[in-house]
This record gives C-alpha cells, structure tokens and sequence, in this order.
C-alpha cells in the first residue's frame, strides 16, 4: 500500500525508493496530479512512492493562518496549470528533422509566472508551468523527449537559469542529471 503524506508536508516528507535506493524529499519527486489525488514517483526508477490528497475546500477554509490559506490555493491553483499544460507524452512533441537532436533546457519568468522552456537550436518546443526545486520534472522531460526521438537525442542541457528548479539537494541532483545525460549518449 502507497504511503499517505498530507499535503501541507509533502515537500519536505522524507521519502526512499525501496526499487533503485534513491532518497530524497516529496519535491524531489516526479508529481503526477490527476484530479483529487496526487502521486508521488520516485524520479530514478518511477515506482510511486506515495499518495497525496488535496485538501478539501473546507480543510483549506479551516487551515490555521490567512498565509497557509493563501498558499494552499497557489498551490492548488498551479497544479491545475499544471495539469492542463504539461508534457505528457511523446505524442504532443513536433516532428524535428536531424540525425542527432540536442535540446537545451531553460527557465523564464514572463508576466510573473515561470517557465520551463525546451529548445531546439534556439527553437521553443516546449513551454510549462514550472516546476520549484524539484528536479524529477527534468529527468520525466528528458525521458518524454528519448521516447519522441529515440537514440537521435543526444543531450538535454540544463542552461544556469534552470538552476531553480534543481535546488532540492544539489548534490543528488546534479548526479542523476548527469547520469541521465550520459546514458542519453550511450
Ligand atoms: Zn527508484
């Protein structure tokens, strides 16, 4: 059975994958939001590691401070943003012509919301939401991108203004995302 964290801690639950090892917190995670519930994988191996449930209206209205109230609802209202507008399989990608693709990954902030942007020689493929501190939404890109383009990817280059999103444990981080480079390589 999936452990259950609740929603106001998730980021910074603990968690390890019983499949591969891995450790880290829930915002290191890859997030996969589907309505009421949301589901935590492991952003090495994608075993899901637990399960989060919004909270309701309610229990957002009874939460203790006017912050926390606030917060949720960002919080809420990006994961349906998110929902609507993130890469989810390999399908939505453009046909892109070349023996090798390497693509560049990059962060912008436009109009006071923040991006994660995919590009192709200085051409946008995609555009989403982005995802704060975590970075097993780059290693899910990266591979919705290999399932696209198959052994014609050769990279996915994370430029220093995605760094936001890697600020989880540096560390760890800039492992499996060197990794996932490499094996992108092989
Ligand atoms: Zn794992």
């Amino acid at each position: 059975m999936a452990l259950r964290i609740n929603f106001a801690d998730y980021k910074s639950s603990p968690l390890s994958c019983p499949a591969c090892g891995w450790k880290g917190e829930g915002k290191d995670t890859c997030q996969n939001a589907g309505g009421t519930v949301m589901d935590l994988e492991c952003p090495n191996c994608f075993k899901m590691l637990a399960i989060i449930s919004f909270p309701t209206y309610q229990e957002t209205l009874n939460r203790g401070s006017e912050a926390d109230r606030q917060a949720a609802l960002r919080e809420i209202n990006f994961r349906e943003k998110f929902r609507r507008m993130s890469l989810k399989n390999p399908d939505e990608l453009p046909d892109i012509e070349g023996s090798t693709i390497s693509f560049t990954f990059r962060s912008v902030s436009i109009k006071g919301e923040d991006y994660s942007i995919i590009e192709h020689q200085e051409q946008e493929i995609w555009r989403e939401p982005m995802v704060w501190e975590g970075y097993g939404r780059f290693l899910e890109i990266g591979r919705i991108l290999k399932a696209r383009y198959g052994a014609r990817m050769v990279d996915l280059v994370p430029d220093e203004t995605a760094e936001t999103f890697l600020y989880g444990d540096w560390l760890q981080a800039s492992d499996l995302i060197t990794a996932f480079r490499q094996q992108l390589r092989v």
